[in-house]
């Protein structure tokens, strides 16, 4: 067994059995990270918001450490960039009747296929994107029936929301065990390991957009530039607004002029497959 220093031994036990490998993650800029770095006097209701957002601050630097060691087996993060010049788009939140249709038009322009993240009672409510979706050659990944916060749940909860929304999605695509992207990313060891004992997978990402920071969409696609993702990189974009979309319309253009190919994430049964046998 490899061993990254500095582990905590729950950490560890994860890496027996699985092999080991650094996965990458990356954002355009550092404004998580400000947020451990701030100082100074502040008034006593900004102290306590500011220790709120110091222990998610902890919980999020946590988990990024957790996942810089986890196997791809356990938790996809980025797909293993090969020869291609390959890029995987996800969209959490949808499907959204008011934004998604227009993604969805943008990306069939550019033969774009990609990765939707669903929210499972969104997906039992507008059917009919979901199956425009797969018609489209999308593939559907599972965002928790409700969006809950994690944090806050049981792992039975947690449980009940992810086969609940596993169970409306078969219904679209036939697949059983669609791979898990756990609402705000927030995870534990616990889901973890249970979604590994059962041979499922928590799919993640590698590179985040920062489009749910209502930010203007030029000031993030200037971002992206700056810092672009590389190939086998997995995007985290949402489709529950506009802002994606709008950033997008700059981006894949740009993209597909520097040579790179789109592909959906694996998911369902080619979870189990090698990462480097599962593009489609
Ligand atoms: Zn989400």
């Amino acid at each position: 067994m490899r061993k990254s220093p500095g582990l905590v031994p729950n950490e560890d036990i994860l890496c027996v059995g699985f092999g080991w490998r650094q996965q990458p993650l990356r954002t355009p800029s550092t404004t998580r990270v400000d947020y451990a770095c701030k100082q100074g006097f502040l008034p006593v209701p900004a102290q306590r918001a500011r220790q709120r957002r110091m222990v998610a601050m902890i919980g999020w630097l946590k988990r990024m450490r957790l996942l810089r060691c986890l196997p791809a087996a356990v938790v996809l993060t980025a797909m293993p960039p090969g020869g291609a010049r390959e890029l995987y788009l996800s969209f959490d939140d949808g499907p959204d009747p008011q934004y998604t249709p227009a993604l969805l038009d943008l990306l069939r322009q550019h033969q774009v296929r990609a990765t939707f993240f669903l929210i499972g009672s969104k997906a039992e409510r507008h059917p009919q994107l979901v199956r425009r979706m797969l018609d489209e050659g999308h593939r559907l990944g599972n965002h928790s029936w409700s969006h809950p916060d994690f944090n806050r749940l049981s792992l039975a909860g947690m449980m009940d929301e992810i086969d609940r929304t596993d169970r409306v999605l078969q219904a679209f695509d036939g697949v059983l065990h669609h791979g898990v992207r756990p609402p705000s990313g927030a995870f534990s060891l616990a889901l973890t390991l249970r979604l590994a004992r059962e041979r499922r997978r928590l799919l993640y990402w590698s590179y985040d957009s920062l489009d749910y920071q209502h930010r203007p969409p030029a000031e993030l696609v200037a971002a992206m530039r700056a810092q672009p993702p590389r190939p086998g990189d997995v995007l985290l974009m949402h489709d529950d607004s506009d802002c994606c979309t709008r950033m997008l319309e700059t981006l894949l253009p740009q993209w597909r002029s520097e040579g790179f190919e789109f592909r959906p994430l694996p998911t369902g049964a080619d979870l189990g497959a090698t990462a480097e046998g599962v593009h489609a």
